[in-house]
């Protein structure tokens, strides 16, 4: 069987750009590949004080990204369905530290990561957040993952996981890892030509971010319903007029009817044909606050349904099965490099 894994950070509350742009491609593939996949979602928890958090706020903070996962629609019932965290499969970061003595310096100093936030955080740029592709390498190997999703902004990092499988793989034999798919033969598995940009409401030359201090550029998935509708109705549009769909000159529009149309799960072209030529920009602005209320109402209360022990079981199952998959990889590796017998 073929693996499919994947994980979201959580040092910030997420936004709807992280749910429309990876939560929900993930979980349709989960579900087109309930019965041929093992399907892996874990919380990179390790991963999440690369750059400074609140600490007080991590554990729980793991507990909801899982419970984000469900909410989403992730079928925990399905045996082939396993969620875990990182931290509680020591696996990952023993492996990281011998893929680590097999990453050449340079390489591991061009990725994109490390000089971004690096640049965003001069005084606190850590050991932890140089090394951190490489343990990402580790997240994946450990578990011979083929299929990876991703945004557009981590593909690097999949290129140096590929690049260490493939080094030790020659010198250790061909059976060591998997090679993951490379970045074309990932975005077909998404049934993507490109991946999703949900732009801020500010700013829609950018993308939403959830590290972004500008609350009214992000909707986040704890915000108030009400108050998320009132940002979308003082979201940035333009002053052409008419409803396009035009990215570069209608940006904040054209966002706002992508929003429209992946949260009600209709496809673009339709709901750009419902507002072809139509000049109220304030309709439409009523519409997407509404859609957007109406999400946040309906996730939140699924999110508040699931109870911590239904979490706390989950995680117990998912992280019996991840101990035992990495533990046997693990192992392999250790034999292949000489430290066992
Ligand atoms: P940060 O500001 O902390 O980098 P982020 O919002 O960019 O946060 P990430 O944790 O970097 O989120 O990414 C999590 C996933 O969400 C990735 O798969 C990423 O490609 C996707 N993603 C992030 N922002 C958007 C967006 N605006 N539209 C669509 N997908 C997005
Ligand atoms: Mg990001």
């Amino acid at each position: 069987m073929q693996t499919i894994l994947t994980g979201v950070r959580v040092n910030e509350e997420p936004t709807i750009g992280n749910f429309l742009g990876a939560y929900t491609p993930m979980i349709n593939l989960s579900h087109e590949h309930a019965h041929d996949s093992q399907i892996n979602f874990f919380v990179p928890d390790l991963h999440s004080f690369t750059t400074p958090i609140d600490h007080s706020q991590l554990y729980a903070n793991t507990i909801k990204g899982i419970k984000y996962y469900i909410a989403a629609g992730l079928d925990t019932d399905n045996p082939n369905v396993h969620i875990y965290r990182q931290s509680r499969v020591p696996a990952h970061a023993e492996l990281c530290w011998i893929l680590d003595c097999f990453t050449p310096f340079g390489e591991a100093s061009r990725m994109p990561q490390f000089k971004e936030k690096g640049a965003e955080h001069p005084d606190a740029v850590t050991v932890g957040l140089f090394n951190y592709p490489i343990l990402m390498a580790a997240d994946i190997l450990l578990y011979d993952a083929n299929y990876i999703p991703l945004g557009e902004d981590q593909f690097q990092h999949l290129e140096l996981a590929r690049n260490i499988a493939i080094r030790m793989n020659n010198k250790f034999g061909q059976e060591l890892f998997t090679i993951p798919a490379d970045e074309r033969a990932q975005v077909k598995f998404m049934h993507l030509e490109k991946g999703l940009r949900i732009r801020s409401l500010v700013d829609p030359a950018k993308k939403m971010s959830k590290s972004s201090e500008n609350e009214r550029s992000k909707i986040s998935l704890n915000d108030n319903p009400q108050h998320a509708a009132k940002k979308i109705m003082s979201a940035t549009t333009d002053s052409e007029g008419v409803i396009r769909f035009d990215m570069i000159n209608q940006p904040g529009i054209s966002n706002l009817l992508t929003i429209e149309a992946l949260l009600n799960n209709r496809d673009i072209q339709d709901v750009i044909a419902d507002w072809a030529g139509q000049t109220s920009y304030g309709d439409l602005k009523h519409k997407v606050a509404d859609s957007v209320q109406h999400f946040l109402e309906d996730f939140q209360a699924k999110v508040a349904a699931i109870s911590d022990a239904e979490v706390e079981a989950i995680m117990q199952r998912g992280e019996a099965y991840a101990n035992e998959v990495a533990n046997a990889k693990l192992h392999q590796v250790q034999k292949a490099v000489g430290l066992r017998k």
